[in-house]
């Protein structure tokens, strides 16, 4: 429910996980900024994903391609021709504008003269308009709504036409011979392109993969989900190479691979579902999403694509380049088809963090109490250990201290020594925490700590020379 949404969006912010991007000047739309824990986080669901690609796989090699590429990837690509929204021109001011962004104004506009709900059954019906393509039902509801009044001065449209969402800039400076190239709208492309060269130098043989993760940008047109849909955003992307012929083998392979992993982050099977594609994209011969249950509903988080041997022959045709490769088993040359497993960093760390996200009662018959916990997989938790001295004094720090040192190298740990112990342990809670261990005057008799499970709030004592193997063994 939205309720549910807002209070994880508010905590993302309120402990450093997630901020707006450029807060001080009002933010910049659907652009973010991780902080001191979300990063952490974001940076363990990136090498989890990434060891389970190449570590885990022999014939799985990752690359890093560069943002910028040659202007013709993306005509042989389709992204040119194809990868667009609405938009419509306003013929008196000459000034083009994006649907979603002129209706996005006029139901700002309405919510600050009081109207709110207007403005919201605006946007609810312009969403339903833009899912079914409908470009007359656009125009018809910028003219009805009478957006001249507000936004441009005037109400003379032209209809509605695609807008591309690629984002481009000049390479090259102005008084240079520039050329116009684009941000890549997804990272596939710097994978394809590279196909020749990892699958010689590696001498990676058929069927293989190579996978990637980095920054994708689209200018995109629906902006009002937090990082669910961003127009800067990571991708973590893998593109399986195979025979002609055995794609429809490897596409459910890969799917139910994929569907493992995602279970493999401690969150229930039932969270999940498989949205399979009836309508195709013209590349594809199959194609499902993998959708997580949101507190905004069911939706994508990932995308598994059988994408024929599309990219590289399109590729092969605008480079005229060889795509070829040559299979010693079956003593042929062909292009591979390619099945495709693409996760968005940010959906991901989203789906993580609404899972984990709760709101606990803790009241008893003597006092009321609650908590907000992050219930993370301890693999993933930005922090694994806490090391909190009972007091300041007494030599308890000194002997924290010594805890520190001993895990820090192996795991990421947090040292606090202010507040009462009950206190550190609710914030400790809040971004996640698994595991805390308390250092009190009984540790300098016995040697031993108190450690306190965040899921649980169990607490047992165990001696400080197991803390760090105790740990170790539940973060793998
Ligand atoms: P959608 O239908 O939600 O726009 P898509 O089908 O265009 O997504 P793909 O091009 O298949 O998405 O991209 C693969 C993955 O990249 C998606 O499953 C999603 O997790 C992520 N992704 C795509 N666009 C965005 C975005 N604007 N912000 C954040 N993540 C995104």
């Amino acid at each position: 429910d939205n309720n549910r949404f807002q209070a994880i969006i508010s905590h993302c912010k309120e402990y450093g996980f997630v901020f707006q991007s450029s807060e001080i000047y009002d933010g910049l739309s659907a652009v973010y900024d991780y902080g001191q824990w979300g990063s952490e986080l974001k940076k363990n669901i990136k090498d989890y994903w990434w060891k389970s690609m190449t570590q885990l796989h022999e014939n799985i090699v990752g690359i890093d391609a560069a943002i910028f590429m040659h202007p013709t990837t993306w005509k042989a690509s389709g992204h040119v021709d194809n990868f667009s929204d609405p938009m419509i021109d306003n013929k008196d001011s000459k000034k083009r504008y994006r649907v979603d962004h002129l209706l996005e104004a006029f139901a700002d506009e309405l919510e600050k003269a009081g109207k709110k709900e207007e403005g919201d059954a605006i946007l609810a019906t312009m969403d339903q308009l833009l899912a079914a393509d409908d470009f007359d039902g656009l125009k018809k509801l910028i003219e009805d709504k009478k957006i001249k009044c507000t936004v441009s001065g005037t109400s003379n449209w032209t209809d509605v036409r695609q807008f591309n969402l690629m984002f481009s800039t000049q390479l090259g400076s102005v008084t240079e011979e520039a050329s116009e190239i684009y941000l890549r709208p997804e990272t596939a492309q710097g994978i394809f392109v590279n196909f020749l060269n990892v699958q010689k130098t590696g001498r990676m043989k058929i069927p293989f993969g190579i996978a990637q993760i980095g920054k994708a940008f689209r200018n995109e047109i629906v902006a009002r989900q937090f990082i669910f849909r961003m127009r800067e955003f990571e991708q973590m992307e893998m593109q399986f190479f195979v025979r002609p012929g055995t794609q429809k083998e490897w596409y459910e392979k890969w799917k139910a691979t994929r569907m493992e992993w995602h279970k493999s982050l401690g969150i229930p099977a039932d969270k999940y579902r498989f949205h399979d594609h009836v309508k195709l994209a013209f590349y594809a011969d199959a194609a499902c999403d993998i959708e997580f249950e949101f507190p905004i509903g069911f939706k994508e988080v990932e995308g598994i694509h059988s994408r024929t041997d599309y990219d590289l022959s399109r590729h092969q045709e605008f480079s005229k380049k060889k795509m070829q490769y040559f299979d010693p088993e079956i003593n042929q040359n062909y292009i591979p088809y390619v099945i495709e497993t693409s996760i968005g960093l940010d959906r991901c760390f989203l789906m993580v963090i609404s899972n984990a996200y709760a709101e606990e009662d803790l009241s008893t018959a003597e006092k009321q109490d609650s908590r907000v916990v992050l219930r993370f997989a301890p693999k993933l938790a930005p922090i694994k250990l806490a090391v909190l001295p009972l007091t300041k004094k007494d030599g308890l720090p000194e002997i924290a201290r010594e805890i520190m040192d001993e895990c820090k190298t192996s795991f990421r740990c947090f040292y606090e020594e202010k507040d009462a112990i009950g206190r550190r342990y609710r914030r400790q809670d809040a971004i996640g925490t698994p595991f805390c261990v308390t250092v009190d005057h009984q540790t300098k008799e016995d040697q031993t700590v108190t450690i306190r499970y965040r899921d649980t709030m169990q607490q047992e004592r165990i001696p400080i020379n197991k803390i760090k193997e105790l740990i170790e063994k539940q973060i793998l």
